[in-house]
């Protein structure tokens, strides 16, 4: 676990660890958060959002576990609908614009 952070990540540190495409995941969650729950860490992992955090009630888990899920048509890096990839070095949520470009990097 590189980075955990104790007081919990910011809302501008969670948009600034996934690509900006799942912002409007990390916003809906942070405007739900209940106060005494703290972001553990937020990331990428195999093509999804990650969202870990301390305790909380059953229904924000709930929202974590929906916003994890549509990570994975939503384009990581803007937005768009996009689809697992895991055809390539890498495994990401990406629209089909978005691979084209990463692919010609
Ligand atoms: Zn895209």
């Amino acid at each position: 676990m590189g980075c955990v952070n104790l007081d919990g990540y910011t809302r501008t540190q969670a948009l600034g660890s996934v690509g900006s495409g799942w912002a409007t995941l990390i916003n809906r969650l942070y405007d739900a958060k209940p106060d005494h729950t703290k972001v553990v860490q937020v990331k990428e992992k195999f093509g999804g959002l990650r969202f870990y955090i301390t305790d909380a009630p059953k229904e924000f888990h709930m929202l974590i576990r929906k916003a994890e899920t549509e990570s994975y048509s939503l384009c990581e890096i803007c937005g768009a609908e996009g689809s697992l990839d895991d055809n390539h070095p890498w495994i990401k949520t990406w629209c089909d614009p978005c691979k084209e470009k990463e692919k010609s990097k």
